[in-house]
């Protein structure tokens, strides 16, 4: 996997894929960084399709289900398709960044934001006294 640079210290990142997250931290500085907003629309659409992948799958099993045996291969996919679904996050992100390449950009936090809304405003209301 890729090496990340991190757009305040330009450090490198080292990115490995169990490490594969929505939001990373640079080591260097601690400056939190997560995925565009590019990376998260590619991130639905491959979630989207994850979905309709395994719903055709289970399509298909349904249409030939009527053996012991064509009862017992359902079973089993719905076992694995239970356990993925403990890993379908970050699985989608691993499958995303692998296709589209996930981009970071540094994290901001809404309360950070709204925090400086509220004092701009304060500043405003001062100054208009
Ligand atoms: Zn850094």
């Amino acid at each position: 996997m890729r090496d990340i640079t991190c757009p305040r210290c330009g450090n490198h990142i080292s990115h490995t894929f169990k490490e594969v997250k929505k939001v990373i931290k640079c080591p260097h500085c601690n400056m939190e960084l997560m995925i565009d907003g590019r990376s998260q629309r590619m991130l639905k659409y491959t979630r989207t399709l994850f979905v309709a992948i395994v719903v055709s799958i289970l399509m298909i099993g349904m249409m030939n289900l009527g053996t012991v045996s064509s009862y017992v291969a359902l079973i089993i996919v719905l076992s694995i398709m239970l356990a993925l679904m403990n890993v379908y996050d970050r699985l989608c992100l691993i499958i995303t960044d692998k296709i589209f390449h996930l981009r970071y950009v540094p994290f901001e936090k809404p309360d950070v934001k709204e925090a400086i809304k509220a004092r701009k405003a304060k500043e405003k209301k001062k100054h208009g006294l």
